[in-house]
């Protein structure tokens, strides 16, 4: 059955052979030079480069932020180009969730209200629902007693999961992080890491997240590495989780 969030069927995310220019003075920067890129459902990739090699163009051509100036960018299986502005508002809406370096949260918000706030954009979804979803994602991401508070009583890996949990809350088919551990001291980094990886394995979310820390980049299952507009290294999304090799000598062990 196709859903509405784009969970079913085929690659999440294609990238055929995209180029980004931008206008600059009288010049043109040319942002992406060809990308090729495609995102198995459920995968946990990198995106890693040098800043100034185009991880957030691409973050947001896949956002539906931005259009690509050359070359087809496919979401849940729809040309972005083709598509009306509403369609692609409910794209954004629905398929896709969004985490930020600077996490971006409704600071006159409270914590319950930040996570509440993409459900109340989505129709027919009820009040118990709603309450119910919010609720979930607070106790997952450990913040339950500090629903009450407002973004800028919390710290900011706290913050980070507020956003996390803001993400999730409409139940998207992937997550796109651009650079979601920059703001933060590397222990407090890695936490926000685990617990993207865990929502991952747990609801098979998609999750594509940028870097320039090659520290960062080894929490990945996929690194996809950029450089200067390019693809150069696609990376290979790990094989599944070999079986547990004490059971194998278990059924070979007379
Ligand atoms: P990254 O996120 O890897 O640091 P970006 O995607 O932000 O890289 O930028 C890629 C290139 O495009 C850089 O050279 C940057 O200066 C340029 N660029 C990005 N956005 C714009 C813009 N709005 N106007 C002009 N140049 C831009
Ligand atoms: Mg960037």
């Amino acid at each position: 059955m196709q859903g509405g969030n784009g969970r079913d069927g085929g690659p999440i995310v294609v990238l055929d052979g995209v180029e980004k220019d931008y206008p600059l003075g009288k010049t043109t920067v040319h942002a992406l030079r060809g990308v090729d890129l495609k995102l198995e459902r459920g995968e946990f990739t990198v995106l890693a480069g040098p800043s100034g090699s185009g991880k957030t163009t691409v973050l947001n051509l896949i956002g539906c932020v931005d259009t690509a100036t050359r070359g087809r960018v496919l979401v849940a299986g729809k040309d972005t180009k083709k598509m009306g502005e509403t369609d692609r508002t409910k794209l954004r809406l629905d398929t896709l969730g969004f985490i930020f370096q600077s996490f971006n949260l409704i600071p006159v918000l409270d914590i319950y209200q930040n996570v509440e706030f993409p459900l109340l954009l989505q129709k027919g979804i009820s009040k118990a629902e709603r309450h119910k979803r919010v609720n979930d994602l607070i106790d997952r991401v450990g913040l339950r007693q500090h629903v009450k508070q407002r973004p800028g009583e919390l710290s900011g890996g706290q913050r980070q999961r507020v956003a996390i949990a803001r993400a999730l809350v409409t139940r998207p088919a992937i997550i796109l992080a651009d650079e979601p551990t920059a703001n933060l001291d590397s222990a407090t980094g890695k936490q926000i890491l685990d617990l993207m990886r865990e929502m991952n394995k747990a609801d098979n979310t998609t999750f594509l997240f940028s870097t320039h820390d090659a520290q960062v980049m080894t929490y990945a299952q996929r690194v996809v590495r950029i450089a200067d507009g390019k693809i150069v290294d696609q990376g290979a999304a790990l094989p599944p989780a070999a079986p547990n090799p004490h059971a194998d000598l278990a059924a070979t062990a007379h």
